[in-house]
């Protein structure tokens, strides 16, 4: 695929995935350590692209000395085993679960989307189509995750860079932030042609509360708003020139989708399932965790202003107006 070059010791490494977003970028940084920010997806194709990027800014991929991560999705985490034991793997702690994947994992993980599915309302048909939410992670790393940064620390090797937390479109998500010119390389938190999916993800803490990914997500955009920005680098497409002009917009966006689920809402009670039929009848059965997740997230948002209440009856929550 493409670089751009260096700009600012950033090079924009554009990759192909196997996913319906299409292609992946990734970003080498210079520094007192050279750093690759995500890795790709865990394909051949993306590798051949990677190291024929690299070879075109002078390096190999045992130059990298460490890979930093937006978040865990595979076509961010994937590559992380092609390269060698002595890349440093740098990230939120909530990567770990995720890219090593353990018998813990798969315990918290089954139950988890099990238990979702029966409260979602899902049909026995349906419920059984849950084992096939983890066939992405085929493309996913498997790799010990070997330093955790959290919100304000500082990237290792790499001074001018902070580390800006912005979960929501998964737990794991963290930003980046060069305060000396303003420019963010941002992951998937902010993209300039569409909203990312507020993931559900099990907590791996021990815990048994769900996150609320689309509150957190929309928290997190409004974090932006109080930070000088001059240019987000993306995860997928272009860079986002003007975030605090296009924040606002997504709000509103966000907004109107619930106005049309508590449209749905009015005068009958419904599951979640319910209401992702209704809001995706072409695409849920292909995508039932996705639409699930985008389904539960405007739900949650119209529970968190006092729109609607959901009641439990049998295993499934019933959402009312
Ligand atoms: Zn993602």
């Amino acid at each position: 695929m493409s670089t751009t070059g260096f700009v600012d010791n950033i090079a924009k490494i554009t990759l192909s995935t196997p996913y319906a977003v299409g292609d992946v970028n990734v970003y080498l940084i210079k520094g007192d350590v050279l750093s690759l920010v995500d890795a790709g997806p865990l394909t051949d194709t993306a590798w051949a692209q990677l190291t024929g990027a690299l070879a075109s800014l002078g390096y190999s991929a045992g130059d990298i000395e460490q890979i930093i991560l937006t978040h865990h999705h595979p076509d961010h985490a994937g590559m992380l085993q092609r390269f060698s034991e002595s890349v440093k793997i740098v990230g939120h702690k909530y990567n770990q679960f995720w890219i090593n994947r353990d018998e813990y994992f798969h315990q918290v993980y089954d139950r988890f989307f099990y238990e979702l599915g029966l409260e979602s309302g899902l049909p026995e048909a349906f419920l059984s189509a849950i084992p096939k939410f983890k066939s992405p992670l085929k493309y996913m790393g498997n790799r010990n995750l070997d330093d955790a940064i959290k919100e304000g620390d500082t990237l290792p090797g790499l001074s001018e860079w902070k580390v800006i937390e912005t979960l929501g479109h998964a737990q794991s998500h963290l930003s980046f932030y060069r305060e000396s010119d303003g420019v963010m390389i941002a992951g998937d938190h902010i993209l300039a042609h569409i909203s990312p999916n507020p993931i559900i993800e099990p907590p791996f803490d021990g815990g048994t509360e769900r996150s609320k990914p689309l509150l957190q997500y929309n928290d997190s955009l409004k974090k932006l708003m109080h930070i000088p920005i001059s240019s987000a680098y993306t995860g997928h497409g272009k860079e986002v020139e003007d975030v605090h002009a296009l924040i606002p917009k997504r709000l509103v966006k966000q907004e109107e989708r619930a106005e049309a689920v508590l449209g749905m809402l009015q005068g009958k009670q419904q599951t979640v399932f319910d209401i992702c039929k209704l809001l995706f009848p072409s695409v849920y059965k292909k995508e039932l965790g996705l639409t699930l997740s985008e389904t539960i997230g405007q739900l949650d948002y119209l529970e968190s202003i006092g729109s609607i209440r959901k009641e439990k009856q049998d295993n499934a929550y019933y959402y009312h107006a």
